[in-house]
């Protein structure tokens, strides 16, 4: 599943192609995502891009009177063609520019989103009511302890929690409690001010390297057949039931957390 590292990537690999272009033609061949592609996304043709913005896993594509608002749900993503290219399944929607390039969305399991908004894109109803974001300057330790005080969730579920802070997925969110030695289970309420400021640091840094990482499959969103390669991560915990701790030697354990796999080092987080 396309995560914030992924949604950065595609936002830094798709802007450069889209930036002052004006679109040409919208075409839908199969509106029947998450909600039905409503009809007024041809409200963009003639119109040009003003910005590319990432909002958690939300890509805002900014024209000059509104905009087009893209997630990628379970299986979606998005590529640039410079050269025409035939459709091929499950590629729903088109962007053409003015310019020949086209902007092609593609999800085979049809959870993602491309929607139509009128006026500031950041009142929409998915976004107004977000969190931080993990890499700005509000996501703090602070802020963390304090939303979380008298809460009973287990912190994984809080971290996961969009409405707390945007675009900490199941992958990086197991990562970052085995960084701070934080068992998954744990109350959220029941952790220190102190703990939060190792775990606000592993979030942001695990979240930065695999953005880092994906600087790489930059090149996969140009000219490419297939849907660009998602970067495999270094994991230190996901995944790795049965296997040793890096850290400590003891086995690593998997659990259901919140209908989530998640895995931790029993000896290393508490
Ligand atoms: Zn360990």
């Amino acid at each position: 599943m396309p995560e914030l590292p992924e949604v950065e990537t595609t936002l830094r690999g798709i802007e450069p192609y889209l930036l002052n272009q004006r679109v040409a033609r919208v075409i839908v061949r199969d509106p029947r995502l998450r909600w039905p592609v409503p009809a007024d996304v041809v409200n963009a043709e003639g119109q040009q891009f003003v910005s590319v913005q990432r909002r958690g896993k939300y890509l805002l594509l900014k024209l000059r009177q509104g905009g087009l608002l893209i997630h990628l749900g379970m299986s979606g993503s998005l590529r640039i063609l410079q050269e025409p290219a035939a459709p091929q399944k499950h590629d729903h929607i088109d962007v053409e520019l003015q310019n020949g390039v086209c902007l092609r969305f593609n999800d085979p399991r049809r959870f993602g989103a491309f929607l139509w908004v009128d006026g500031e894109m950041q009142l929409h109803e998915l976004l107004r009511d977000l969190g931080p974001e993990p890499l700005s300057y509000e996501f703090t330790a602070d802020y963390l302890y304090q939303r979380s005080r008298g809460r009973n969730l287990a912190i994984k579920n809080f971290i996961m929690n969009g409405h707390i802070v945007v675009g900490v997925g199941n992958i990086y969110a197991s990562e970052a409690l085995f960084m701070a030695g934080i068992h998954p289970q744990r109350a959220a309420g029941r952790v220190s001010r102190q703990r939060y400021d190792g775990l606000v640091a592993a979030i942001r840094d695990v979240l930065a390297r695999a953005i880092r990482r994906g600087g790489t499959t930059l090149r996969d969103f140009v000219n490419s057949d297939g849907a660009p390669g998602y970067f495999a991560q270094e994991l230190l915990v996901y995944d790795r039931a049965g296997s040793d701790c890096f850290q400590c030697g003891t086995t690593i354990k998997q659990k259901v957390i919140g209908q989530r796999s998640s895995y931790y080092c029993p000896a290393c987080q508490r």
